[in-house]
């Protein structure tokens, strides 16, 4: 089957980050696909009649319902995705790859368009679609790209790589690099190797943890990590955000914007984020600012009930009743699998030098995952780019 013969079909919500991942997605495979918006006219009972699902995103290819983002990841790791687009279906670990790129975020997909422009034999192994980018709704700061969101972003990232032929495993995490004398050989979580005779790690970075044990037993029942994504559940309601750096900011005017009372919690005696945003913070009558402030217990068995927090000056404490608490408090680089491979500091950001070299023969990294000092979409595109045009050279 032509793709130009596919129906393809997304019953979305515009906020709903599975639905950008959905969309991102198909985009990676160069297929078109019309958009329902579920909050137009009769279109989520139509929603449920044709698939039995009440959640979004729910994808439809030439009247097959396929279920949402994960049915469609799953279906893309036993071929059976391929097989109903018409794609061929092979087993991308069967051969030897010259290049393997880790990762699907801005430094991921520039590495692995400028070295599909440079002709590479690779393969982009992801676990997830987008990076930290897709769920981010404003960015302002890419060059050429203003106001945009990072869903957009990603989008226009793979319709420009979908010019190339760029193999894909989509679903599939990492967890071990083997330095096998001259290839490496990449393990992932579905017991998966794949051979190679270069890496380029472009993992990234994922929300670090207070490390406080309710915050664990109430992760997704009151605790979050992500506000674009999950603000939406506590639409009025009181809510506490913990970080006043840009994420917690971010994160605080969001809830704000959807009519919840915050309180904003920051260690240091300041706020840290931009400027222009710590102004809107203060403008803001809905959120309330603690500074020199830190969490000391959580509080709620199956779901979260209040916080106790402490003023790190005097050790005052109060409780705060509230239904959420989103933690915006730094990021800690995704490196675990190969922190016995490559060196790393205590952010477990692998050390690099100017050319993107880790220090092993044949591996590379680039953007958030590394040690460079700013974490930003247009460095860790820059760094992926960078990295590429080494490994370039490098295969000669
Ligand atoms: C809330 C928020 C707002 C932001 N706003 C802005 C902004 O306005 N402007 C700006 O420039 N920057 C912004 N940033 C920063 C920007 O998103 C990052 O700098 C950028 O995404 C880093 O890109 P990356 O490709 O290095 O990593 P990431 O975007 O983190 O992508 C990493 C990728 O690797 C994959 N991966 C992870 N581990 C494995 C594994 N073991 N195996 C296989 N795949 C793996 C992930 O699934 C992901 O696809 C923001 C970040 C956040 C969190």
């Amino acid at each position: 089957m032509m793709s130009k013969d596919l129906k393809i079909e997304v019953y979305s919500k515009e906020w709903c980050p599975y639905c950008k991942k959905a969309k991102a997605f198909l985009k990676s495979k160069g297929l078109k696909f019309e958009e329902i918006d579920i909050e137009a006219e009769n279109n989520y009972e139509v929603m449920q009649e044709r698939t039995g699902n009440k959640t979004v995103p729910q994808i439809i290819v030439n009247d097959q319902s396929l279920g949402g983002y994960d049915d469609i990841i799953a279906l893309e790791n036993n071929g059976e995705f391929n097989k109903l687009i018409g794609k061929e279906v092979r087993d991308l670990s069967t051969k030897e790859w010259e290049l393997v790129i880790l990762g699907a975020g801005p430094a991921a997909l520039n590495a692995a368009l400028y070295a599909a422009r440079k002709g590479i034999d690779l393969l982009l192994l992801t676990k997830d679609i987008g990076g930290q980018v897709i769920t981010t709704n404003e960015i302002d700061n890419y060059l050429g790209k203003a106001d945009t969101t990072g869903a957009d972003l990603i989008y226009d990232f793979w319709d420009h790589i979908a010019k190339y032929e760029v193999e894909t495993v989509i679903g599939e995490e990492a967890v071990g690099i083997e330095d096998r004398e001259n290839k490496k050989v990449i393990k992932t979580d579905n017991g998966k190797e794949y051979s190679t005779r270069s890496v380029i790690i472009a993992t990234g970075a994922q929300k670090r943890h207070l490390g406080m044990k309710q915050e664990y037993v109430l992760t997704g029942k009151g605790v979050h990590y992500c506000a674009s994504c999950d603000a939406f559940l506590y639409k009025g309601q009181p809510v506490a955000v913990v970080g006043g750096g840009n994420s917690g900011l971010e994160a605080a005017l969001d809830l704000a914007n959807i009519g919840c009372e915050v309180d904003l919690l920051e260690f240091q005696p300041k706020l840290m984020g931009d400027e222009y945003l710590q102004e809107r913070i203060n403008k803001n009558e809905k959120i309330k600012v603690h500074t020199s402030t830190t969490v000391a217990e959580i509080i709620g068995e199956d779901k979260l009930e209040s916080i106790i927090i402490k003023n790190v000056d005097d050790d005052s404490t109060d409780e705060l009743d509230i239904n959420g608490l989103f933690i915006e408090i730094g990021l800690i680089a995704n490196s675990d699998f190969v922190s016995d491979l490559v060196e790393t500091n205590k952010q477990k950001e692998i050390l690099i030098n100017p050319k993107n070299e880790t220090g092993v023969e044949g591996i590379w990294a680039a953007g958030d995952v590394t040690d460079i000092i700013d974490k930003q979409i247009i460095i860790s595109a820059a760094e992926g780019a960078k990295a590429a045009l080494r490994v370039n050279q490098y295969l000669g």
